[in-house]
């Protein structure tokens, strides 16, 4: 039967495309285009470079919270930028929207296309070579591919380190952190991803490569384009390499778990830690006790790092280079002992090995993956000047859980950059979808109403993706708003790349 609706098809797809393809074209009823392009894409890239295998897919359609999921043509994997800027031509030749996708953990639904099934999803994971690493220029090359940890380790290898981490660093790619302006523990001394791009490849809408891999220290020509590509989410152009800024490895770190009995305490220890420390103080994080007990009840065999219960923690790192290592031991100690003296702290504990100080992170690094196994909740990634944000917590936490009663309101993350996850989780036995499109939703608006009037950002460090875009376009300042869709109107103006995130483009005039 099929070969009635398609004859000519069936001796220019691979068997594996073959069958699943047709099918899919005969459902979404748009066959001979599809089936031309399909035929094309797969002619450009080989049969390692397409496929419509719904196995294969399947894990990469749904998003990392498991909050959405989505269908697509086909799974494109090219191997080469210029593979990818041939089929970047073919999809603007047909108007097939694209997706990219780098590690699949985003946290905010962008790498995961819409239900019609129209668009490619398109996975960077091939591209994954280190093309260099110059301990010299202390810098990397590489492809978009390429998974954070193994960056870490390349750059490890050379005495040096890549001065960014988070919890997906196992699978988040440098061209998903490129796209979302990544930040994560050690954004507080090193700035998030846009602070460490020092040069960028990408792969324009019309199938150009942008191309300024090699860095300048200075550069006066103009715009920083590839500032504009950073934090761009897939919407702008498609990252297929950059060039990495790399710093000496440390010699030495002290990792410290403090309890604490506020919030207002422990921005009052961070900038204590901050006027001794300086320069070496490389991460302060919080976590309320009840975010801690829920993490060790995740992690099988995890202890708590002090005895007794605190309302807050703080998880504080403070690095030395080889002049200074062996000081680094005594260094802490002080900074502890003043800060125990000034009742900043109620107890406090220093990882007294590398096993230890990695153990104490990994509770920190387990918190998302803890909280998405507990239950049903809203999270807001949001950010309001540093000192205004033990307020603003008490704040939203009080009104939230008093409007919606049964939930719990909970903020951990980076206050060192003035960035807390705040969760709401659902009344103990809500139904997850009901409560999520419902009250959920409402608790969202109010949060970002709240931040928004605070002076803050809805979106920190996990971008906007499909889970903003409504509130983005609700809230953001209208004249921020307009440069944005003007800047996607000039570099994407048929709309193909990662449609209905970020930004969408405002419907036509008259037509509204
Ligand atoms: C346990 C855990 C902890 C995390 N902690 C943090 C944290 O502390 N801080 C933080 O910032 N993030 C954190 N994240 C989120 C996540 O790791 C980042 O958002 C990461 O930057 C996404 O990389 P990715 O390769 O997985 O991208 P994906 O999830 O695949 O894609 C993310 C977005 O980038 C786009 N994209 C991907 N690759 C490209 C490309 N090559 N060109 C153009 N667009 C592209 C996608 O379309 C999508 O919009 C965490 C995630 C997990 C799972």
């Amino acid at each position: 039967m099929l070969t009635v609706y398609a004859p000519c098809l069936n001796h220019r797809l691979t068997p594996q495309i073959k069958d699943a393809s047709l099918a899919m074209l005969c459902d979404s009823g748009t066959m001979n285009g599809s089936a031309t392009f399909l035929a094309e894409a797969q002619a450009l890239l080989g049969p390692r470079g397409v496929t419509l295998d719904g196995e294969l897919m399947a894990p990469w359609l749904t998003d990392w919270r498991g909050r959405y999921t989505g269908r697509a043509l086909a799974l494109a994997s090219p191997a080469s930028t210029e593979e990818l800027s041939a089929l970047v031509r073919l999809c603007a030749l047909h108007r097939v929207p694209i997706v990219p996708q780098g590690g699949n953990s985003g946290m905010s639904g962008g790498a995961t296309p819409d239900a019609s099934g129209q668009a490619i999803l398109l996975s960077l994971r091939r591209m994954n070579a280190i093309r260099a690493v110059d301990a010299d220029a202390r810098q990397a090359t590489c492809e978009a591919g390429v998974v954070l940890q193994t960056l870490h380790e390349a750059a490890g290898n050379q005495g040096l380190r890549f001065p960014l981490t988070l919890g997906g660093k196992g699978s988040a790619t440098v061209g998903g952190l490129i796209s979302t302006n990544a930040g994560g523990t050690q954004v507080l001394r090193h700035g998030s991803m846009r602070a460490l791009v020092l040069g960028l490849e990408a792969v324009l809408a019309d199938g150009s490569v942008f191309s300024a891999l090699t860095p300048l220290k200075k550069d006066n020509r103009g715009f920083d384009l590839k500032q504009l590509l950073i934090g761009s989410e897939g919407t702008l152009g498609i990252v297929t390499a950059a060039t990495l800024r790399l710093i000496p490895a440390v010699a030495g770190r002290s990792v410290i778990w403090a309890g604490v009995p506020s919030l207002q305490t422990a921005r009052a220890l961070l900038l204590h830690c901050e006027d001794i420390a300086g320069n070496a103080l490389e991460g302060f994080e919080i976590l309320p006790g009840d975010c801690l007990g829920t993490v060790l009840d995740y992690l099988p065999g995890a202890r708590p790092p002090l005895a007794g219960r605190h309302e807050w923690h703080a998880l504080i790192e403070v690095v030395a280079d080889a002049a200074d290592a062996e000081l680094l031991g005594e260094r802490a100690e002080a900074l502890l002992a003043a800060a125990l003296e000034r009742g900043l702290v109620e107890d406090a504990t220093i990882a007294a090995s590398e096993a230890q100080a990695e153990a104490f992170w990994l509770l920190r690094e387990s918190i998302s993956a803890a909280e998405r196994a507990r239950g049903p909740a809203m999270q807001h990634d949001i950010s309001v000047p540093i000192e205004r944000m033990p307020d603003f917590v008490d704040t939203a936490k009080a009104r939230i859980e008093e409007d919606w009663p049964g939930t719990e309101a909970i903020a951990y993350g980076h206050l060192g950059d003035g960035n807390v996850h705040l969760h709401v989780l659902a009344p103990p036995g809500s139904e997850r979808a009901a409560w999520e499109a419902g009250d959920g939703k409402a608790i969202s608006r109010q949060v970002h109403e709240l931040v928004t009037a605070w002076g803050g950002s809805i979106s920190a460090e996990h971008g906007i993706g499909q889970l903003k875009v409504d509130e983005l376009a609700r809230l953001a300042d209208p004249v921020q708003l307009a440069m944005m869709r003007a800047v996607k109107r000039a570099l994407d103006p048929a709309g193909l790349l990662n449609p209905g995130k970020l930004v969408t483009l405002a419907p036509p005039e008259g037509t509204a």
